[in-house]
């Protein structure tokens, strides 16, 4: 089964609009044409719209990092997936472990964001992974399925639209990356239990992000794995550079 490599940058609360333009322009150039790789960027919000402008002529894609699952209402400082869209947003993260453990969101409530996007007609980016506790302590299977229950709502014509990314809670901005094996062995699990859930053509189809302190020197041999279809990379996205190379790294 060919999956097409998926690099993804995540730029959290970061930059000024110079310095996004700046890293979107330098994204693209990176990126150019090629459809040998999928692309996209996060910014916050307030740079949706220079980036968008700065990624013109380029296969990347944009997107945004958290939306609220109501389409519209009285819900003060929120924002919605179909305004996302009709800013030009592709893409939407679901589930980061950040919205999870800074911010409180539970499965339920991302089980209903995820459905917001995709009934949108946007892509989701739907994050899971364990902590260090709960993996020394034997229950990382045991979490991702649980967190995995959101995928129960997506209908077939949907599937489509889904990437998950396996993000170990520990391996995040930590600098503490899942060895090629520890990743292999999640993705595989994720994979399985997607399929049990959506059908086994939609998860041999579905793109598999490994994210958690992913740098230019570890992405080779964390792509090289089976189920390991792309990254989804934080800190080293910020640097156009670094970006460069892990693109490079996912297909030259
Ligand atoms: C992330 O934010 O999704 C992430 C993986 O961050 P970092 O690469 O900095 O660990």
């Amino acid at each position: 089964m060919t999956r097409t490599p998926y690099v993804a940058g995540n730029w959290k609360m970061h930059g000024t609009r110079r310095k996004a333009a700046a890293l979107a322009r330098a994204v693209a150039a990176a990126q150019g044409d090629t459809t040998a790789r999928r692309c996209t960027v996060f910014p916050t919000f307030v740079h949706l719209d220079i980036v968008r402008r700065n990624l013109r002529d380029s296969t990347v894609r944009l997107g945004a990092q958290n939306c609220h699952p109501e389409p519209e209402g009285a819900y003060t400082g929120e924002i919605s997936a179909p305004m996302l869209r009709d800013v030009g947003v592709e893409s939407v993260l679901v589930g980061h472990s950040e919205r999870r453990h800074l911010f409180g969101e539970r499965d339920a409530f991302l089980a209903d964001k995820l459905q917001a996007v995709l009934e949108t007609g946007l892509e989701a980016v739907f994050c899971v992974g364990e902590t260090l506790e709960e993996r020394e302590s034997g229950r990382t299977f045991a979490v991702l399925e649980r967190q995995l229950g959101a995928l129960r709502r997506v209908a077939p014509d949907q599937a489509g639209r889904l990437v998950v990314a396996y993000e170990p809670v520990w391996a995040i901005g930590t600098g503490r990356t899942a060895t090629p094996a520890q990743a292999q062995e999640a993705h595989a699990e994720v994979r399985r239990l997607a399929g049990a859930i959506l059908g086994a053509d939609a998860a041999a189809t579905l793109p598999l992000l490994y994210g958690g302190s992913v740098k230019p020197g570890n992405a080779p041999d964390l792509l090289a794995q089976d189920d390991v279809d792309g990254l989804l990379v934080g800190g080293a996205s910020l640097d156009g550079d670094s970006f460069a190379d892990i693109l490079g790294a996912a297909a030259p």
